[in-house]
């Protein structure tokens, strides 16, 4: 059954069983879970139960572009316990393969709701990220909506690679289950891939720019043009000096990049 990002009785809320079973596609090389948004607050609750590291990560129209050509960070998602779509062009071109996604899930959507069962399991976060002051908004706005919410600390996510051992030990000696980063892909995902050993964490998560959303600093466009695939338009005519190239460029990239793999593989099978 699909459920609701809003939905805050999913299943875990009331103690579901830890999800161990992965069921996965192979998209266009990268191994993407086949779940729905209440069964991604299912599998990362019961990661976080787990002694770690367990890593989280998305994918969406731009990162499979990345993907593409940058192999560490292919090899990264390909490492990482959990993949999920969290672009509807991801979940549009899977379902050119045949593969059929239940749908995208947004982190923007969901955290809210996720949050209010990770307070009712007492499991802490660790919001590393965005610009000065950024993480801290996002994190007092989700305690607000998730009341009871451990969020035992925050740091920016404008460091020096020689800080990084410092932040590790900062992480470690406040012990969150779960170590949400939002530097961006493919920056994060290859963060975490390189501290993965060293931060004595259940969940490591890479969750973009979710930060800028939560607090407020980025709007996100009317709802209904969210529920549509026009995420990337708002995104776009929010930030269009930052973003053009991604959205523009990069959707007919993409469209190119996955026509031409099937067409590929047509001529290949007979
Ligand atoms: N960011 C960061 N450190 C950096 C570069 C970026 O913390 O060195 C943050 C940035 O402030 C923003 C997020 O990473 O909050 C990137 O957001 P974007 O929407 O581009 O992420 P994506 O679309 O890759 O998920």
């Amino acid at each position: 059954m699909k459920r609701d990002a809003a939905d805050t009785t999913f299943p875990a809320a009331a103690g579901a069983e830890p999800a161990v079973c992965r069921q996965t596609i192979d998209f266009l090389g990268i191994r993407v879970d086949v779940l729905d948004t209440g069964g991604l607050c299912d599998r990362v609750l019961a990661l976080a139960r787990q002694e770690g590291p367990h890593r989280v990560m998305y994918v969406n129209a731009d990162c499979m572009l990345i993907a593409r050509h940058n192999r560490a960070y292919r090899q990264a998602l390909n490492r990482a316990d959990l993949v999920y779509a969290d672009g509807i062009g991801v979940v549009w071109g899977a379902r050119l393969w045949g593969h059929d996604l239940p749908g995208r899930s947004t982190g923007a959507d969901f955290m809210p709701a996720f949050c209010r069962v990770f307070a009712g399991h007492g499991i802490r976060l660790f919001l590393l990220g965005a610009r000065e002051g950024v993480a801290d908004a996002a994190a007092r706005r989700l305690v607000a909506q998730a009341p009871g919410l451990q969020v035992v600390g925050t740091h920016h996510g404008y460091f020096r690679p020689d800080e990084s051992e410092k932040i590790v030990e900062q992480v470690n000696r406040l012990r969150p289950h779960i170590l949400l980063v939002g530097m961006g892909a493919p920056c994060q995902e290859l963060w975490i891939e390189r501290y993965s050993e060293s931060l004595r964490v259940p969940v490591l998560w890479g969750v973009g720019g979710l930060f800028d959303f939560l607090s407020g600093r980025t709007r996100r466009g009317p709802q209904w043009l969210l529920d549509h695939g026009f995420e990337w338009l708002c995104r776009l005519l929010v930030e269009p000096r930052r973003l053009w190239r991604r959205y523009l460029i990069g959707n007919m990239q993409f469209v190119y990049y996955i026509l031409r793999q099937r067409y590929l593989a047509r001529d290949r099978d007979g």
